[in-house]
């Protein structure tokens, strides 16, 4: 047996509070920023493991544990819940509600496997932690709070989390899928897309809805924009590259018979390619800027960026080394090469802090009969809840232990002897 095998000798004996603990996590889910009693536990267990551990970024929790010469990996998990409320029926799901302002209350619900993440990285930190013969070099366990506002990360870093913790190699982390359990999904390259919110105001001229023609009529151009930005994609990007170009919002006017003066455009923007990304963005500004000069509007648009995602692209020797790693461990036939999906993370800007490689990847969650019915039938979208659906559910059995596997295998790749 190789060293990096024995590790998982207590994995079964683990697994017993690794399942108790996932389901108090999803039973107790807190919003992005205020995960004060999830850190609490997180910080608890990792002290009894045996790792020094401290708060970076607010509820961000970092442990270290240093175990001699050689390589130091950051493994990361995201912590935080969705306002969404839950509606698996599961015997551990959650009744957490919170007063959201201005929409009244809402539940509160892990719907995108964060406490899975939890979990698994915490199994993977114990299993290093016993068996300290078998590796050598330094781990980093990293809890980040906040990744589904794309707060956290930023908040970690902002606090000083590259002079607070020993300098990775690489930077590790993964996502539960609604895929076939056990099925692991890694690739080089980019694996999730940029994401960009953007909240455009065009300024019209305000008038009675009988009198059009003392007005600049700002419904007429948001209508005109929200069509011609369809030309974005359609017409500007080179077919085969990746761009979505959503208008998600169109807000403007309060009566049928006033004319507004101002129109609000909430728009949603995915790349893969910085160049592309930039392109796009020229583009929305030029089409924007160029109807309010056709439409005669009074004053220059407004063009406002929020909740902004980062590129997440896996760099390809740390992703080779991984995937060798994983394949090795749970059979060629288990992993597979991931296609890049069109969702964002906010994981990059921490090794990005640090100036480190990185590889991200997926781990399935549906159990294997379930999934491949949907498969067959050709039913997958409506039949398998995914990520954010408050029927979200991945299956504790294997989920758990493959999720804890790939950490500390991927782990190992790195400091293993
Ligand atoms: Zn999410
Ligand atoms: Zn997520």
């Amino acid at each position: 047996m190789t060293p990096s095998n024995d590790v998982f000798e207590s994995l079964e004996q683990e697994l017993a509070w690794q399942r108790e603990l996932y389901m108090d996590l999803h039973r107790n889910p807190e919003l992005s920023m205020a995960e004060h009693r999830t850190a609490g536990i997180i910080e608890q267990k990792l002290s009894g493991f045996g790792y020094q551990v401290q708060r970076i970024g607010g509820t961000g929790v970092v442990g270290v544990l240093e175990n001699g010469a050689g390589a130091t990996v950051l493994a990361r998990a995201d912590t935080d819940a969705l306002p969404v409320s839950e509606a698996t029926g599961l015997e551990y799901a959650s009744r957490v509600t919170v007063e959201a302002p201005g929409s009244g209350t809402t539940g509160v619900m892990h719907a995108c496997g964060h406490d899975m993440h939890v979990a698994s990285l915490l199994g993977a930190a114990k299993l290093l932690a016993d068996r300290r013969d078998a590796w050598s070099g330094t781990y980093v366990a990293l809890f980040q709070p906040g990744e589904e506002t794309a707060e956290g990360a930023q908040a970690m870093v902002d606090d000083g989390l590259a002079a607070k913790v020993p300098h990775p190699d690489v930077a590790l982390a993964q996502h539960v899928m609604p895929a076939e359990a056990g099925m692991i999904g890694t690739t080089a390259g980019p694996i999730l897309s940029a994401g960009d919110s953007l909240r455009i105001i065009v300024y019209g001229r305000g008038a009675h809805g009988s009198m059009p023609h003392t007005a600049v009529d700002s419904v007429v151009l948001a209508a005109s924009i929200v069509m011609r930005l369809q030309t974005v994609v359609s017409r500007e990007t080179q077919p085969g590259e990746f761009a979505v170009v959503t208008v998600g919002a169109s807000n403007a006017g309060t009566k049928s018979n006033i004319i507004p003066d101002r129109a609000e455009l909430l728009l949603n923007l995915r790349t893969y390619s910085p160049a592309v990304r930039r392109r796009v963005i020229a583009s929305i500004k030029r089409i924007v800027q160029g109807e309010c000069a056709a439409a005669g509007s009074p004053r220059e648009p407004d063009f406002e960026f929020y909740d902004q995602f980062p590129l997440t692209s896996n760099d390809a020797d740390a992703t080779e080394r991984v995937t060798a790693a994983l394949a090795e461990h749970f059979g060629p036939e288990q992993v597979y090469v991931a296609d890049p999906a069109t969702a964002s993370e906010d994981f990059s800007r921490i090794p990005a802090a640090f100036g480190v490689p990185y590889t991200y990847w997926t781990v399935g969650s549906v159990p294997a009969e379930t999934y491949r019915k949907a498969v067959e039938n050709g039913t997958v979208a409506e039949d398998i809840p995914a990520n954010h659906s408050p029927f979200f559910a991945p299956a504790i059995d294997p989920t758990l232990s493959v999720a804890t596997r790939t950490q500390a295998v991927a782990a190992l790749a790195y400091l293993g002897q």
